[in-house]
């Protein structure tokens, strides 16, 4: 029923090699495969072209579009010698006159175009030249009896160099036609309750709107399809999901020999949310299914131990777990901490690293091919080489963030019956944990551990730069250490480093010694030992570029100064912040800029200053980027949308999540007719992974 839709855009009028290769990259075609129908038609206007005024000569005004029906008087061609000047042709309609102006007539093509005594429909924009209306190269002039092939609301299409909007406009006209007429998937009462067209009047619609509110964002037709797009997603996610589910986990039971060591044996008490993780997780590893959970947690608020805890856990049943980290640095940084505490209770811990020799691989492995090691940390590549576990049981994911859907499932192939645990290193608004995670659990540790001191947050322009530095000279008296981040400059690393030398030479003259410099151009142990005298306390400003965002424990220092603030994004800034109000001091963070601010970057400053919740800056994140990607460039796996735009049409996500749910459980395996037509669903919306794993089901 679909196929038409599928066939190469190669197979409709008017698309040749060129175009079709063209195509194929303009909507992202896998490499070697070709753009199809499809795509065209989920190409969705930016906006529209209002050419319904209709009032007559006397009625249009200058710079307004205007459709006028004139009889052709008279063609005047520029004279001897002066091609310069344009050819004009008069024309009237019984309301006035009105010329129509054409640069570079040659051979005559106008004169054919409107023959003089004839009558034709004209549309374009209205000029005034020497007092007299005109318009200059009009978009459309047709005869009377093709009125119809002149479209009144004219869809606009991003385009692309070579791809023009009459060749757009032509395809989609095409594929419109191939367009069957499809089973409705939506319920019901979803469609009662918004008012909505079926499918394939809506796509009609957006394409051609009798007015352009019938197509623009918030229209009736656009949201239905915005839904649809939503709907299919969420609905791929929760298949995985109960694929995941369905390859049933192991009920486990827990002696608390471990956990009850180890929090015994932690230097402070769990915090309530801590608690409330662990409770989730532990209901699910003690449940016959599959644990598939997302733990959300704001940087420092301790999602490291909830991991432990589990991983304990996992261990009184007699199973192992992993833990995997995206690079070696945090891989080592998680044993450096789990280490210790796994060495008191007696769990078998070791970290697998790319710079181990042969030797130390072998020995490794041997512990973790015995079952002698219950817990092995290492990055997410150093597993894909292949680990043979006695028993694993657990894995759990730090920073899954950059993880897509399909190497979530890929990872749960592995061991067919392993929980998994993912964690994000930042909170992640809730819009993106459906389209991301939707296929998960969530817990959210959402307080930070007590203890922790606010941090003063202030809002300066640079030009307060002295009372700045005389201010910092005096708390660095006071025994204070400090952070002074330098400005991205264009995304050049280069530039970074010559900004941040020039203001290094700046502090120098104020701080002498005191004052070092680290930047991304250095070497590895050259900037290991820079922070290393820092952390020491032997250096007590520390001028850097961006390199501090990751990783960096300096619990003394509480003064965080950032220059050219307004150059940060919300993510940056928030984490660059984060670096202090670890200790039990009080810290400031000082945000530096420069006028003249745009609207957005005052909007980021005035964000950070009133808010350190993660989970609110995250939101006003996506709100101020609007599509923006707020969890990084985009990532293979990661779904984009074609037609909802988020910041228009988000509100139906949970929607259109929960609605997905539902359907799921009235039609399993989406058979019968509901379940046809959601299948239909999520081929037109390409969801591959998801209909393979129905098929196989
Ligand atoms: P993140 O969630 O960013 O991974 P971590 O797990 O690294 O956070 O924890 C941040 C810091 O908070 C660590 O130094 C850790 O020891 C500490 N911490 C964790 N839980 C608690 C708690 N309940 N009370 C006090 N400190 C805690
Ligand atoms: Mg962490």
């Amino acid at each position: 029923m679909l196929e038409p839709l599928f066939r190469s855009v190669r197979s409709f009028k008017g698309v040749g090699p060129q175009l079709g290769t063209l195509l194929s990259r303009f909507f992202g075609a896998p490499d070697g495969q070709e753009a199809v129908g499809l795509d065209v038609l989920l190409h969705m206007p930016s906006g529209f072209i209002d050419r319904r005024k209709m009032t007559g000569i006397a009625g249009a005004y200058h710079n307004q579009i205007a459709t006028l029906k004139l009889h052709i008087d008279k063609h005047q061609g520029p004279p001897q010698g002066k091609a310069n000047v344009p050819h004009r042709v008069f024309a009237h309609d019984e309301t006035g006159d009105i010329q129509l102006v054409f640069f570079g007539n040659h051979g005559g093509w106008v004169e054919k175009l409107l023959p003089v005594g004839e009558e034709r429909y004209v549309s374009g924009t209205i000029g005034f030249f020497q007092g007299e209306k005109q318009i200059t190269h009009p978009d459309y002039v047709v005869e009377p009896e093709k009125f119809s092939s002149l479209p009144l609301v004219e869809p606009v299409y991003p385009l692309t160099q070579g791809l023009s909007s009459k060749a757009m406009v032509k395809l989609v006209a095409q594929v419109l036609d191939e367009v069957p007429e499809l089973p409705e998937w939506l319920a019901d009462r979803t469609l009662k309750h918004n008012d909505w067209p079926g499918f394939t009047q809506a796509i009609r619609t957006v394409h051609r709107p009798e007015r352009p509110q019938d197509g623009d964002l918030v229209s009736a037709a656009r949201m239905r399809l915005a839904y649809d797009e939503y709907l299919a997603g969420q609905l791929a996610l929760l298949l995985v999901r109960s694929q995941v589910v369905a390859a049933r986990g192991v009920a486990r039971t827990f002696t608390g020999a471990f956990t009850a060591r180890l929090e015994a044996a932690l230097p402070y008490r769990l915090t309530d949310g801590q608690r409330a993780a662990l409770a989730d997780i532990f209901a699910d590893l003690s449940s016959p299914n599959r644990m598939s959970r997302l733990l959300q947690g704001d940087v420092g608020s301790g999602k490291t131990v909830v991991a432990l805890m589990a991983m304990a856990a996992v261990a009184e049943s007699g199973a192992q777990s992993s833990l995997m980290a995206p690079t070696e640095i945090l891989a080592a940084q998680h044993f450096k901490t789990l280490a210790p505490l796994c060495e008191q209770v007696g769990l078998g811990i070791t970290l697998l690293t790319g710079k181990m020799s042969a030797a130390e691989r072998r020995q490794a492995l041997e512990g973790v091919a015995s079952g002698q090691t219950q817990i092995v940390v290492g990055t997410h590549a150093l597993f894909q080489t292949g680990v043979a576990f006695k028993n694993l049981g657990l894995s759990v994911v730090d920073e899954q963030h950059r993880f897509g859907v399909h190497q979530r499932l890929a990872l749960s192939d592995k061991g067919s019956r392993t929980d998994m645990l993912v964690m994000t290193a930042t909170p992640i608004p809730r819009t993106l944990v459906l389209t991301h995670f939707g296929d998960m659990d969530v817990s959210i540790l959402a307080e930070k551990p007590a203890g922790r001191q606010p941090i003063d947050t202030a809002v300066l322009p640079i030009s307060e730069y002295g009372r700045v530095v005389s201010r910092l000279k005096a708390r660095i008296a006071e025994g204070a250490q400090a952070f002074w981040v330098c400005p991205l400059v264009e995304e050049s690393e280069t530039l970074d480093v010559v900004a941040a030398e020039d203001r290094f030479a700046e502090l120098k003259k104020v701080f002498g010694d005191e004052v070092a410099l680290v930047h991304g151009r250095m070497s590895a142990s050259q900037k290991q030992a820079v922070m290393d005298r820092f952390v020491a306390g032997d250096t007590k400003v520390l001028v850097a570029t961006t390199v501090i965002e990751v990783g960096v424990n300096v619990p003394r220092a509480t003064i965080m100064i950032i220059e050219h603030a307004e150059r940060f994004g919300l993510a940056q800034l928030h984490q660059l912040r984060g670096r202090v109000g670890r200790g039990s001091e009080r810290s400031a963070c000082l945000l530096l800029f420069k006028d003249p601010l745009s609207e957005t970057a005052r909007a980021r400053l005035e964000t950070i200053k009133g808010t350190e919740d993660g989970f609110v800056i995250a939101e006003r994140d996506l709100e101020l980027r609007g599509q923006g990607d707020v969890l990084g460039t985009r990532q293979s796996g990661m779904p984009g949308y074609r037609i909802a735009v988020p910041d228009v049409h988000r509100h139906l996500l949970q929607r259109a999540h929960d609605d997905a749910a539902q359907a799921l459980i009235d039609h399993p395996g989406l058979t019968g007719e509901r379940g046809a037509a959601l299948r239909a669903l999520l081929y037109l919306f390409r969801k591959d992974t998801a209909i393979a794993l129905l098929r196989a089901g």
